[in-house]
């Protein structure tokens, strides 16, 4: 085994996902521990263009029609044919879609321990953030190349990018010819109202919201703020706001100036959609909310008794 920490960077329709820069940025905290080089794995075709912005040593980048899409039968192929051949210290996926149908399928054919949900890298332990991050586990490297899927929170994007091009080295992909599932099409979702994506200012509610009608609350804010409310994912499963508004693993990827989170615990599965925001206020009861690690400020305080006090004031403002 080898002391190299490689990141596999996912990519969609020529672009870098945010996660495969926040898993370089916890490779090279890693890497300090096992003294390895940050190695980017690019699987693509026609893709080394995606390579010039990434922080790493070098990238292995395997170039191939049958990988020009991500498939989770050809990326499992090509990620196992290179940890048999390389085998490197540990190996870093998102805990995204693409990450998860890679990394545990690959854990149990090549019996490679799998540390999923890790948020930070500290003191060179893997720090995994689960049940929705009510749990912190701490785990280490492995004798044998150790899986690990990684979750933002815990780094910035900015800190995985660079302005120096890697070195590119070439892998030859295994045979990718008797793959049993090909991609037909994107899908793209409906358009909704408003694409939160795009908006400076977002008023973020949760549960803590506790009813429809208290909705309003919220509205009423967004509209002195000149924002536009969004919600995590309870809320948009109880039917008060449309799938447009939800942010997250299942629903967009946010990155305004301000993100106000009222009563949203911080699940991973939320945070991987907004933690990348300018700047995050969130404002929960309960001191332990795992938002607090990710907010630039945080608000420990009943919402109920904010939001009118905080309303009296912008009308003075105004
Ligand atoms: C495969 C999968 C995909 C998922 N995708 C998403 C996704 O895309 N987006 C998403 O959001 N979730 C997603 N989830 C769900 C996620 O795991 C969490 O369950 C969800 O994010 C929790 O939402 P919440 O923070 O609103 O609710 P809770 O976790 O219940 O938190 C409510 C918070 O409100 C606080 N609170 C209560 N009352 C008040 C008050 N009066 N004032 C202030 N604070 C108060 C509480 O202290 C608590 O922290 C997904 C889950 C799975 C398994």
């Amino acid at each position: 085994m080898n002391e190299d920490i490689y990141v596999l960077i996912e990519h969609l329709q020529g672009e870098v996902a945010e996660i495969s820069y926040i898993m370089l940025a916890a490779a090279r905290d890693l890497a300090q521990r096992t003294s390895g080089e940050v190695i980017g794995v690019l699987l693509g075709h026609d893709a080394q263009d995606l390579t010039s912005t990434l922080a790493a040593d070098h990238i292995i980048y395997a170039d191939h029609a049958a990988l020009a899409e991500f498939t989770a039968d050809a990326y499992q192929k090509t990620v196992a044919s290179l940890i048999q051949e390389n085998e490197p210290s540990a190996f870093l996926f998102g805990n995204t879609s693409i990450g998860a149908d890679v990394a545990s399928v690959l854990s149990a054919r090549l019996s490679l321990p799998l540390v999923s949900s890790c948020v930070q890298i500290s003191n060179g332990k893997l720090i995994s953030q689960i049940c929705g991050g009510k749990i912190m586990a701490e785990s280490d490297l492995a004798e044998t190349t150790t899986l690990v899927t990684i979750i933002p929170g815990g780094y910035k994007a900015e800190e995985g990018q660079s302005e120096k091009s890697p070195e590119i080295k070439s892998f030859n992909a295994p045979a990718l010819d008797d793959l049993r599932v090909t991609l037909k099409k994107y899908v793209e979702p409906e358009a909704g109202d408003v694409n939160i994506s795009k908006e400076a200012i977002l008023v973020s509610i949760g549960r803590g919201i506790q009813t429809e009608d208290n909705i309003e609350l919220a509205e009423e804010l967004a509209e002195f703020l000149g924002a536009t409310v969004c919600a995590s994912r309870p809320i948009v499963d109880q039917g008060w706001l449309p799938i447009s508004r939800m942010v997250g693993k299942s629903g967009q990827s946010v990155k305004p100036k301000l993100y106000l989170a009222l009563g949203i615990s911080g699940a991973p599965e939320h945070v991987e959609g907004m933690a990348e925001s300018e700047m995050i206020i969130a404002v929960n009861m309960d001191p332990n909310a795992p938002i607090f690690d990710i907010a630039t400020y945080g608000v420990e305080f009943d919402f109920f008794d904010l939001i009118d006090p905080l309303l009296e004031q912008l009308e003075e403002i105004e």
